[in-house]
């Protein structure tokens, strides 16, 4: 094996002038930084953010901070997977350069008082059922995005909404930074990778498929020509809500802009389904050219 083809070194720190030091180093050298929030636990569909970056960018930080604000009062930050060991595995073998993983008293210290929130498109879908989610995904995107200034911030198209409002977020606070969003991976039977699948058992995880098959379902009414969307977004729900364990909390059919939901088929539209499967929340979307 040739010097080059060794793996490069990572650095993992929590250190903020330490990460301060590497990007000016970076951006002095005139490479191109690529950056990928996380909150860990990563799976295949983390790793095919990674990737993208590695591909396009000099540079890759990924940063890995379960961030307290983006959880409500009775959700899952407690018990949320922290396999911090196997996600430096991870990164390693895709080629970061840097995984930045700080603490939670050094993003929020005590007198900690800015929060950054977009309105509008924050205010239905998982705005509605988590009132206090994006707010806390915006202000923590803010600061990662300050902190590594990346000329490319990769996000999943998994999160839908959630890439919509950092778009907008970056728009309207004039942030340099680009935002890519990749295609969502699946498992070979159709469920989205999700670091919250492996709260599912067996027949929770066959329940929870009824999200994408309640998707699938939207795709193949609008390309068989329904003009209906009432009528579509019932057989979602009812897909979903003949599944053992599942409560929905919506099934629409949205503008891919502007969130907002359609009454009638137009050139380019998102499907965005949620539903608690068991304990386990879960959502997915399509988009339907
Ligand atoms: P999280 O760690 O859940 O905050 O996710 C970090 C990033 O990975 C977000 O931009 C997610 O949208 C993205 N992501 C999560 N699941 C998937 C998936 N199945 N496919 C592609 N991207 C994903």
């Amino acid at each position: 094996m040739s010097p080059d083809s060794l793996p490069r070194a990572m650095l993992i720190t929590a250190d903020f002038a330490e990460l301060r030091r590497r990007v000016a180093a970076a951006r002095h050298a005139g490479q191109l930084i690529g950056c990928v929030p996380t909150m860990g636990a990563l799976h295949a569909g983390h790793v095919s953010l990674m990737q993208q970056a590695r591909a396009e960018c000099d540079v890759v930080i990924v940063t890995l901070f379960v961030n307290p604000k983006q959880f409500g009062p009775q959700e899952d930050l407690q018990k949320y997977p922290r396999p911090f060991e196997a996600d430096g595995d991870k990164c390693r073998t895709v080629g970061v350069d840097l995984l930045f993983q700080p603490d939670v008293r050094a993003m929020y210290p005590v007198q900690f008082a800015t929060h950054v929130a977009v309105d509008g498109l924050t205010a239905a879908w998982e705005g509605a059922v988590r009132p206090t989610h994006f707010r806390g995904v915006t202000t923590v995107v803010a600061k990662l995005l300050n902190l590594t200034q990346p000329d490319k911030a990769y996000f999943g198209q998994k999160d839908f909404q959630q890439q919509a409002i950092i778009r907008r977020m970056c728009r309207d606070l004039d942030m340099p930074t680009e935002i890519v969003t990749c295609p969502t991976v699946r498992d070979s039977d159709g469920l989205a990778l999700s670091s919250r699948n492996v709260y599912l058992n067996p027949s929770e995880r066959a329940s929870g498929l009824s999200l994408y098959r309640a998707l699938c379902l939207a795709r193949d009414k609008l390309r068989a020509g329904e003009k209906n969307l009432a009528a579509i977004r019932l057989a979602m729900r009812a897909e979903m809500e003949q599944t053992p364990d599942v409560a929905v909390d919506y099934a629409t059919i949205a503008d891919p802009e502007s969130l907002v939901e359609l009454s009638e088929p137009q050139s380019r539209m998102v499907a965005l389904v949620a539903a608690r499967v068991g304990p386990t929340r879960l959502i997915d979307n399509l988009l339907i050219p």
